[in-house]
């Protein structure tokens, strides 16, 4: 079934549920295990640790191998998916296994900020230092790579400012030159942005935020080609990361349903973005389907639809338009099914960050009239206040 051309909503459905493993079942159950016990020494001696074999609780069960072969299967092309406890983790352990002292990564401006940290700490406290390039160099990556560089990060739309990256570009250029790419692609997932068909070696996402898709899971994926894929989940059972197969199922759970999810996602966002870039105490939307979007052009030749999460420039006080707002929660993460607003101040040493005053907005599965009604309330209410 895995070879067949599916359409993606039916792959949703079919995707990593062997027999096997859910034997009469709908779906995987939820099996929690540290040891698993073997007939005989014979058999414990002849069992190696792989994905789909049972072998002991950090290598996983069918819970957590039904959702890792469900992600690989939605991105054609690829080898495999390692599973983490959260996406940062998704990110930082392939970019351990594959760097070594002395290598040097590149990494886009407007990286997700924990990523950088992670960068700037541990990564260059093992001796890999990471250079910083604009999101929006497309092939002129070229003229950065030197003769350490081993690795290119990208992140499409980036962090906050949501600058579309011409992915397809510079994978090619990192292929001619022999260097891994690595792609933090949570904004659209495997469904909007097919990564490895366009060229991406290490593909990953926050299952956190669409593939949970309910607020209330951490959970990464990296899935990878098979040049990579078997050093990630071999540095990742050696650096001893394990997810639960409660998590692993709540995973699996969400997933069945994110292409209706991003759907709607999609629409609601649409509508309110295009409201909000109407109005006069707005500036720039940043929203990669919206022309003013950096990258837009990219987006459109790239990208099979958008989903909930976009930035806007607000022209009247930010804080006290934040706490007005009543259908939108304040908080970290997103892509849930409610709607969340931010006030986001991005950190950047290349690039400019686009406007001061940001908003960054998650649209959830509300009513996009309400979440409107909402919005001009608190603009009109930020616009009064001193
Ligand atoms: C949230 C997020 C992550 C990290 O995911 P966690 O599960 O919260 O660790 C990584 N990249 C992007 C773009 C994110 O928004």
């Amino acid at each position: 079934m895995a070879d067949r051309e599916l359409e993606k909503s039916t792959r949703l459905v079919e995707a990593g549920r062997r027999k096997q493993w859910r034997r009469r079942l709908v779906n995987a159950p939820v099996e929690r295990a540290s040891t698993i016990l073997f007939d005989d020494v014979e058999q414990l001696r002849g069992t190696r640790a792989a994905l789909g074999v049972y072998n002991y609780g950090l290598q996983g069960t069918a819970t957590q191998w039904t959702l890792a072969e469900a992600l690989t299967e939605l991105e054609p092309g690829a080898a495999g998916t390692a599973l983490y406890s959260s996406g940062l983790a998704a990110i930082t352990t392939p970019l351990l296994a594959l760097l070594a002292p002395g290598d040097e990564l590149l990494a886009p401006d407007n990286v997700y900020g924990p990523t950088r940290k992670f960068c700037e700490t541990i990564l260059k406290q093992f001796g890999i230092p990471t250079r910083y390039y604009d999101p929006l160099v497309g092939p002129g990556i070229a003229d950065l790579i030197g003769k350490n560089t081993r690795a290119i990060l990208l992140e499409s739309p980036g962090s906050q400012t949501m600058e579309v990256q011409d992915v397809p570009a510079i994978c090619t250029v990192a292929r001619e030159r022999g260097l891994v790419t690595l792609l933090d692609n949570t904004w659209a997932t495997p469904l909007l942005f097919p990564a490895v068909a366009a060229g991406v070696d290490v593909t990953i996402v926050a299952a956190t935020k669409y593939v949970g898709g309910h607020a209330d899971l951490m959970l990464g994926a990296a899935t990878a080609t098979g040049a990579y894929f078997d050093r990630i989940q071999m540095a990742s059972w050696d650096l001893g990361h394990a997810v639960s197969p409660d998590d692993a199922w709540l995973g699996s759970r969400g997933l069945r349903t994110m292409g209706l999810r991003l759907k709607q996602h999609e629409q609601n966002a649409l509508e309110v973005a295009q409201w909000l870039n109407e109005q006069p105490q707005v500036g720039r939307v940043l929203h990669p389907a919206l022309p003013a979007c950096p990258g837009h052009e990219c987006w459109k030749r790239d990208f099979k639809g958008s989903s909930g999460l976009f930035t806007f420039e607000l022209k009247g006080e930010r804080d006290s338009f934040v706490d007005a707002l009543e259908l939108f929660g304040i908080g970290y993460s997103w892509g849930g099914f409610e709607s969340l607003a931010l006030p986001v101040d991005p950190y950047r040493t290349i690039i400019q960050p686009p406007a001061p005053n940001l908003v960054r907005l998650h649209i959830g599965l509300e009513d996009p009239q309400d979440l409107i009604t909402d919005l001009k309330a608190a603009l009109d209410q930020a616009g009064r206040s001193p």
